[in-house]
Parts: structure tokens; C-alpha cells; sequence
């Protein structure tokens, strides 16, 4: 079959490889991919930035943003039946820590976990793939088309979960929300704060009339373009927020969310900034502000389990609320052959995929 590798560590080295179809043992499950989701992650371990190969293996099959159908199933497989539609979970527990004992691998301590399409295991960038019935989400078929947004929408359904668990110090009723960035992972944290009731504006640099300002509009939030007003003029007309996402891949912006939360809210981090940025950041007034208005700010990466079967709900009630967002966000398709075009980001890109099938 074909697959999208790459040599862990080399730059550049992706390529479209003839590798065996996996076999599976008696508790796997073998699925034929139908979509994959590239992201920033994909494309930094296509630049040699990170990502490890299984033992014992030289190459690593991308993809960690996966839907597929099951083709086969191993006899001792129970609750999976072939034609169902399925999405894989990223992360396996490492060999045994507090949290990843209890199935809270996204909170390993260790570090040693395990990532499909990342680190250790090969990932969904191919014809076919295989994983056990443990870590795969089934998915109504009225989803198929826009199944492979549930791996970044697990990450934005976790932020959310942690934030209320979070205020659960207090009594919080959240009603007004700014995320920073609208990649895949703004827009759907928008979608999830608007269904949720809050009044959310989101800020990026685009000017408005793009694609990405339209599906903000769309959903009923306030889209603010930095290439029109300074963060700080936007900062003072959106005044004191209870929740801040950032998500704009900016650890500058990390600094300015921290400094737009009102007393008692809290502050979501998610960019992963792989650079080794430096900048001057007034402490005194932040730590101030943090202590005198009971205010958090932490950090949130990967998702559990029960992300991804709130996710699911959260794209059907997505589905009947905005029926043209979800489709309207994959916006370019390939085949495995055209990767490379795949990997190129365009200006208007929100999620490209791939489809081996
Ligand atoms: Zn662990």
C-alpha cells in the first residue's frame, strides 16, 4: 500500500513509500483511511524538528488526525463490525504513571507515552492502518464528512473541560470568551464557546473578508483583525473577559492573553512554539494582576478519551446549528500522490486533507 513517511530527524524527508499493509493480531482492528488531517505538527516532523520512528523501524508513517472504515476485524474484537466509520485516539500510556494507570494519558508524567503519526507509532497517512478496538471512536455516519476535525476538536472540547474544572474554586458563569488565532483550533474553540452561550470575539491578523472571518461571522462571534487596529485598541474595545484561549501559535500573544483576563478568569495556553523567542515582559503588573484578581492561566495539550466522545456530540449539535461551517473548514483535498501540494499552506487554508481512499 502507499504511505506518507518520513526519516525522524532528517529534513524534508517525506515521501510517498510502497509499505506492507498492516497484519492484525486477534485484538486489532484494520482500517482503510478515508481522511487525514495535516497540521503544524505533521509539517515540523517533516522538518525534522521531532517525531520518532517505532523500534526497531527507520521510517515513521505520518498523520495523527485520522478517519477511516473498518475493513477487518481480529476475532477477538467486541463492539467494533466492519463498515463502521472510526477515528483514532493520538495518545497510548507510557509504561506506568499515576495518571496513565487510570486512563488519563493525555496527563502522563513520565513524557514516555506513545503518539500515532508522531512518536513511536506508526500514524494514518496511508491506505491503511491498524489500532486496538481501545482507541478508536466510532462516528455516526451523518459525520463522515467532517469526522477528521474531531482530533483538534477533542483538544478545544479538553480547554474547556479544564477551564470549568478549574472554576470550579468559584461560582462561574462565563459570558464573555477572546481566543487568539483562528486556525482550526480558534474556529472550533469559538464554535464551542458560542454553542455553550458565550459572547466571543477572536482575534487574528487576516484582514476581514477572508474565509476564516466569514465562518466567524457565520457562528455569530466578533472577528478583529490586527492589520486593521493595534491588539491593544482591540484589547480595550472587547474590555475584561472571564476566558482567553490563545491559540495563535504566538508566545508573544501568550503574554497579551494573560493581561486580557478580568478579575477571577482564566487563561487557556495552547501554542506549541517550538522557536527560542525572547521578549520583555512588564512582571511586577502581571504577577499584581494575577494575585490580586485571583486570575490562572495554564497550559493544555492532547485530549482523553471522554474528549473525544463529547467531541462527537459537540460536531452533531455543530452539524445541525451551522450545517455549512464544518465542510466549509476543510479547505483543500488531495490524494496521497499530490502531498507535497498538500503540505504548501495557502494563505485562506484552514484544515487540508488527504484521502487515501
Ligand atoms: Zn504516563
Amino acid at each position: 500500500m502507499k504511505a506518507i513517511t518520513v526519516i525522524p530527524g532528517e529534513k524534508y524527508s517525506a515521501d510517498l513509500r510502497d509499505v506492507p499493509i498492516p497484519s492484525i493480531n486477534e485484538n486489532e482492528v484494520l482500517i482503510r483511511s478515508t481522511q487525514v488531517g495535516i497540521c503544524g505538527t505533521d509539517r515540523e516532523i517533516h522538518e525534522g524538528l521531532y517525531g520518532t520512528a517505532p523500534k526497531n523501524e527507520q521510517y515513521l508513517i505520518l498523520g495523527h488526525e485520522s478517519s477511516g472504515v473498518v475493513a477487518k476485524v481480529g476475532k477477538n474484537v467486541s463492539g467494533i463490525s466492519i463498515g463502521q466509520r472510526v477515528v483514532r485516539l493520538v495518545r497510548r500510556p507510557c509504561s506506568g504513571c499515576e495518571n496513565c494507570n487510570t486512563g488519563m494519558n493525555d496527563m502522563c508524567s513520565t513524557g514516555n507515552f506513545i503518539e500515532s503519526g508522531i512518536k513511536e507509532l506508526h500514524g494514518s497517512m496511508a491506505e491503511y492502518f491498524k489500532d486496538q478496538s481501545e482507541y478508536l471512536i466510532s462516528i455516526p455516519h451523518e459525520l463522515c464528512e467532517v469526522s477528521v476535525l474531531l482530533e483538534p476538536l477533542s483538544v478545544v472540547e479538553k480547554a474547556y473541560r479544564q477551564a470549568k474544572e478549574i472554576q470550579q474554586r468559584l461560582s462561574w458563569k462565563p459570558k464573555k470568551a477572546l481566543i487568539m488565532g483562528a486556525g482550526p483550533i480558534g474556529i472550533l474553540q469559538a464554535m464551542l464557546l458560542r454553542d455553550s452561550g458565550l459572547d466571543v470575539s477572536v482575534v487574528a491578523r487576516s484582514l476581514p473578508g477572508n474565509r476564516k472571518s466569514k465562518i466567524i461571522e457565520k457562528i455569530g462571534a466578533q472577528y478583529l483583525s490586527t492589520s486593521l487596529y493595534s491588539l491593544d485598541a482591540i484589547l480595550k474595545s472587547v474590555g475584561k473577559v472571564d476566558f482567553v484561549v490563545e491559540a495563535s501559535g504566538d508566545s508573544q500573544l501568550a503574554f497579551d492573553a494573560m493581561s486580557a483576563i478580568g478579575n477571577n478568569g482564566v487563561v487557556c495556553l495552547t501554542s506549541i512554539t517550538g522557536g527560542e523567542k525572547e521578549i520583555t515582559i512588564p512582571a511586577d503588573k502581571i504577577n499584581l494582576d494575577y494575585v490580586l484578581g485571583n486570575k490562572v492561566a495554564f497550559g493544555t495539550v492532547n485530549a482523553n478519551q471522554r474528549d473525544y466522545v463529547q467531541g462527537v456530540r459537540s460536531l452533531e449539535r455543530f452539524m445541525n446549528q451551522w450545517p455549512e461551517v464544518l465542510p466549509d473548514m476543510i479547505t483543500r483535498r488531495f490524494p496521497l500522490v499530490q502531498f507535497e501540494q498538500a503540505f504548501q499552506l495557502m494563505s485562506d487554508d484552514i484544515k487540508v486533507i488527504l484521502k487515501p481512499f
